[in-house]
């Protein structure tokens, strides 16, 4: 995905704004309050806000304190203990003004109060303030881990991501595998053509590789100068291999001329592969070192070629 695409996806047109209160009366209120500007999802008690929360992902959360079994406090303190809802963002709606409740409320990691009965004007400005602080801390997230040159994701994203895909192979015993990549005779691309155009060459290549390696939990990342990594979960060998050369086929195909290259008159790109099926005493860098040893081999075997190992078939 692309700087702009990427910035068109963040920003919702619409917030999601989940209500959580015991009284169907405050639900409505609110409801009609907010519901021109946001979309509305309602929950009744702690759990089912709970489980809204997972499955909805809303921006905000209006968040009654005083409910039975679970009160707010309690629901705050879960959903920011659980990596998949800790970022929304929590408001708690509270019958009665209390400093020591609303200290309790901020030190849960809510971020601001409102007060029963509701005040329209204040409600509202109050929660757009919210909505548009939230909208603007994602976007910039998102960009700390977008390679600015090429428009894939950096390094820092690729170190995020790595440890989480391999965790998730290694509990739902799935494949993954690596594809290191390396742009050939690059330097003399450079030396010959001059950087600007170095540049665009380079956001050529990221675009042909983000376009074979796509699923939703996919990964390319610019890992350095002229490389770039891809993390494929649940993709077995063979399947890692049909994709790697793919890309490697994609890249003669842009036909971007390279006097300089040795291969051949057109930029070409060297490939190495190692799939696993991972396992918990295994080290998730092996898998990377071994990707890298073969695209060395690429290199040292004549180059714009794979070279691909199934580290089953070794361990
Ligand atoms: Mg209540």
């Amino acid at each position: 995905m692309f700087i702009d695409e990427y910035v068109s996806a963040v920003l919702p047109i619409r917030g999601k704004i989940l209500l959580v209160d015991d009284q169907v009366v405050n639900i409505k209120i609110l409801h009609q309050l907010l519901n021109d500007d946001y979309d509305i999802h309602m929950a009744r008690d702690g759990v089912q806000a709970i489980d809204m929360c997972k499955k909805i992902q809303p921006d905000i959360i209006l968040l009654d304190i005083e409910m039975p079994t679970l009160s707010g406090f309690d629901v705050c303190e879960r959903l920011k203990a659980d990596p998949l809802t800790q970022d929304v963002v929590i408001i708690f709606v509270t019958g009665h003004f209390d400093e020591e409740k609303e200290v309790k409320g901020f030190q849960l990691g809510a971020v601001d109060f409102i007060h029963k009965p509701i005040n329209p004007v204040i409600t509202k400005a109050r929660i757009k303030n919210q909505f548009t602080l939230k909208c603007q801390s994602d976007l910039l997230r998102k960009i700390a881990l977008l390679d600015g040159l090429t428009g894939v994701a950096n390094r820092r994203k690729f170190e995020e991501s790595y440890p989480q895909s391999w965790l998730y192979c290694v509990r739902a015993k799935q494949p993954i595998s690596i594809i290191m990549l390396d742009i050939d005779y690059f330097k003399r691309y450079n030396d010959h053509y001059g950087h600007s155009q170095g540049d665009t060459c380079l956001r050529s290549v990221a675009q042909a590789i983000s376009s074979r390696v796509n699923r939703p939990y996919d990964l390319v990342a610019r890992f350095g100068g002229e490389e770039f990594i891809c993390v494929l979960p649940d993709t077995d060998y063979d399947g890692a291999l049909f994709v790697t050369q793919q890309i490697v086929d994609s890249i003669i195909a842009l036909k971007i001329p390279h006097q300089g290259s040795d291969v051949m008159a057109f930029v070409t790109i060297s490939a190495g592969l190692a799939s696993v099926n991972p396992s918990q005493d295994m080290d998730l860098q092996t898998l990377v070192e071994t990707a890298d040893k073969q695209l060395y081999r690429a290199k040292e075997n004549g180059r714009n070629r794979v070279e691909a190992i199934n580290m089953d078939s070794i361990l």
